[in-house]
């Protein structure tokens, strides 16, 4: 081919952008990470877990969604429940989706001397290196701190980071929250009083509140960073979640996102920003980088829209 015809054919590649005079649209994307496998629950047994992981898994699998679930194994070595909770996790594998560490016990590092946290971590992954050692799978990379807290002091967190490094880990943070632990445990209780219509006015305040969030951070990151950037959902898996699964993902699509991994998401320079955060709160990573801005991430945290009242004391009931 000529260098005349290449240039050509790269002209005609960019007239449509160029006869209308604009760039196209930043791509939004998304990763979804979903933490406290195999499944947070108060009411269901064993065999309708299974069920409701796989109503949780369906949505994301046909999409193809590269989601990170995030183990407590404390969750998994169940007495007499052992093989049909591992059996859970090979879902999640057998959907093609990635096993990540999230600590024996989730204890949190707010309150867990540094020895203890990492020995939790250590414990935490035995039933998932086994998982994926059997199918010739890497062992786990990704580790969330429960809580997302991230280390009491700065010389703590650092000497955590080194550990987690040392033995192949590297921190999953996050973007977007949405309390969805608020909402699972209100909706579990509108279920328990049977009120069909309590449970669906549940479920939407819930989509609702997420929609509100997404905003919310969108808002963030374009005050951070003067742009969109990929965005990292965190999520648990719990009832709430097996019920909407597709309308969640629906509302990302809606808003013009398509789905990323993690390590695609961080690839993009703005998550390469310190997460300079010290202190008792798990926040958003979006509110971490003001600290090195001299900024304070609490002040972040306090301007999150709250799910409503209502909720809030169906929770407590
Ligand atoms: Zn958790």
């Amino acid at each position: 081919m000529t260098l005349r015809f290449t240039l050509l054919l790269s002209l005609l590649a960019l007239a449509p952008v160029a006869a209308h005079g604009q760039a196209p649209a930043p791509a939004r994307t998304v990763a979804v990470t979903i933490d406290d496998l195999p499944f947070v629950t108060r009411r269901l047994a064993m065999p309708e877990i299974a069920s409701a992981t796989t109503r949780l898994l369906a949505p994301l699998q046909r999409r193809g969604v590269p989601v990170i679930g995030f183990v407590n194994e404390d969750k998994v070595v169940v007495p007499g429940e052992v093989d049909a909770r591992v059996a859970l996790l090979a879902q999640w594998l057998d959907a093609g989706l990635e096993l990540g560490n999230h600590t024996w016990g989730h204890v949190s590092f707010q309150r867990t001397p540094l020895e203890q946290f990492e020995a939790a971590t250590l414990r935490g992954d035995v039933v998932t290196r086994q998982l994926l050692k059997a199918r010739g799978s890497a062992a786990p990379r990704w580790f969330r701190h429960p809580y997302t807290h991230t280390g009491p002091t700065a010389g703590a967190k650092a000497e955590f980071e080194a550990f987690l490094a040392r033995n192949g880990y590297t921190v999953a943070p996050f973007s977007i929250e949405c309390t969805d632990w608020t909402f699972a445990t209100a909706y579990e209780k509108a279920q328990a009083k049977g009120d069909e219509k309590l449970v669906r006015e549940v479920e939407e305040a819930y989509l609702a509140h997420l929609d509100g969030l997404v905003t919310f951070y969108e808002g963030e990151a374009q005050e951070l960073f003067g742009r969109a950037i990929p965005q990292v959902l965190l999520i648990h898996a719990n009832a709430i979640n097996t019920t909407t699964m597709e309308r969640v993902l629906g509302l990302f699509e809606r808003r013009g996102y398509t789905f990323t991994s993690l390590e695609q998401a961080l690839a993009d320079p703005a998550w390469q920003s310190a997460d300079a955060y010290i202190g008792p709160w798990g926040p958003s990573w979006l509110h971490r980088f003001r600290v090195a801005r001299g900024e304070d991430a609490h002040a972040g945290v306090r301007r999150e829209p709250d799910p409503p009242a209502w909720i809030l004391e169906l929770e407590k009931e």
